[in-house]
């Protein structure tokens, strides 16, 4: 990779904790370091016995339990979030969870400024970014706020050994096209290559030990490593093409966000090849491959992840109403954005084809 030196960076204060069995003994201690006493724990409807589990640990700094997170941040549902926050006086939210208990919490701190801790149970990166997410009336909105920013992350393996082999993979890979972005992204850096690099080879290391064992705690916890590095990244850069069509199809057509980055991700890769020769030298070493986009689709078929947008119910006559609004607003990219070009890499995802490089 050629040195630029011409790059901002911006780092943001936060702790990180990562070791088996955190969930429970590490929260008290970062909620004692950022002298919270009052802490509304807040998770999914699926994840609520894990929550209580960190309530129960939490003591008498628990103020309460909400277990209302759902994908996506519905509005009303950070109304009575953020209602159930004052109601119960607290002075701080912990998320367990994936992104979607994450997100709830980020939608409390926008509106309140509660400062919150993150126990993340998927790989999504939610929690090393400053990025909200809301939905109202179908389509969903995001910003940047770093009051959102969780100011402590406690990653436990344990927390994902149940995770499902499927979500497991796919979840990986959500994490995977942060750091592919963020290496051709405007605003990149040397620091976010270093960790764009290992975040995608501790990934993809872990992801074929954890589909044969997905009861392996080692593994577990550097596919957690590598969602911290990848996380990251995403937060620290602007995100194109690819992230934007996953916002199109999960906001607009309602398909499933980690299988959605999934089948999307090679495609995107290889749309913007011709024009990313250093990002594609790094994840070249990263992937062990002089192709990175067809070395993902294999992977993803390795691991028996879906392959097609076909298989998460998309329709082919939506192609083009999905490609009009993918170029309807300007966004970084490193290839120009064409509607001719965006159609190309949805049918290719549509159809699961493998992914082929165009001429520049
Ligand atoms: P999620 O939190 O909805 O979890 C997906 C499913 O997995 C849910 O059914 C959940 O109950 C289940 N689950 C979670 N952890 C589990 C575990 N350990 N064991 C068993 N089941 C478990 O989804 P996600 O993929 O983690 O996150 C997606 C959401 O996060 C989307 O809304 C996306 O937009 C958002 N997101 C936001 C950012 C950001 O920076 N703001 C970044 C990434 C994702």
């Amino acid at each position: 990779m050629t040195f630029s030196g011409d790059f901002t960076y911006e780092s943001r204060p936060g702790r990180v904790v990562l070791r088996p069995g955190a969930a429970v003994s590490a929260t008290p201690g970062e909620a004692e370091h950022l002298g919270l006493s009052r802490l509304l724990v807040v998770c999914g409807r699926r994840g609520e016995a894990v929550a209580r589990a960190v309530a129960d640990a939490l003591g008498d700094r628990c103020a309460g339990l909400h277990a209302e997170a759902r994908m996506h941040v519905p509005v009303e549902d950070a109304d009575r979030a953020v209602a159930a926050a004052r109601a119960a006086g607290a002075d701080g939210v912990v998320a367990v969870g994936g992104g979607s208990s994450i997100g709830l919490c980020k939608a409390i701190a926008l509106h309140t400024g509660l400062p919150l801790i993150a126990v993340p149970s998927t790989y999504s990166g939610s929690e090393m970014t400053p990025v909200w997410g809301l939905t109202e009336n179908g389509a969903k909105r995001t910003g940047r706020d770093p009051k959102v920013q969780p100011r402590s992350v406690v990653y436990d393996p344990e927390l994902t050994l149940s995770l499902p082999v499927p979500l497991t993979v796919t979840s990986g890979v959500n994490a995977l096209a942060h750091a592919v972005e963020a290496l051709y992204a405007p605003d990149t850096s040397p620091l976010i290559a270093l960790m764009a690099e290992e975040g995608v080879r501790a990934m993809t290391g872990a992801l074929p030990e954890l589909a044969a064992d997905p009861g392996d705690v080692e593994a577990r916890g550097q596919a957690l490593y590598a969602a911290w590095l990848c996380g990251s990244c995403l937060g620290a850069t602007t995100m194109g093409l690819h992230h934007k069509l996953c916002h199109v199809l999960g906001g607009t057509f309602g398909l499933p966000h980690a299988e959605t980055h999934t089948v999307v991700l090679p495609y995107a890769l290889a749309h913007n090849s011709p024009a990313i020769p250093d990002a594609l030298t790094v994840l070249g070493r990263a992937l062990g491959t002089d192709d990175p986009a067809q070395a993902l689709w294999e992977l993803a078929g390795r691991l028996g992840a879906p392959r097609s947008l076909a298989e998460l119910g998309f329709k082919e006559g939506d192609v083009a109403k999905a490609a009009a609004q993918v170029t309807g607003q300007p966004y970084a990219n490193p290839r120009p954005v064409t509607a001719d070009g965006v159609r190309a890499v949805l049918a290719a995802a549509y159809e699961g084809r493998p992914p082929s490089v165009p001429d520049r």
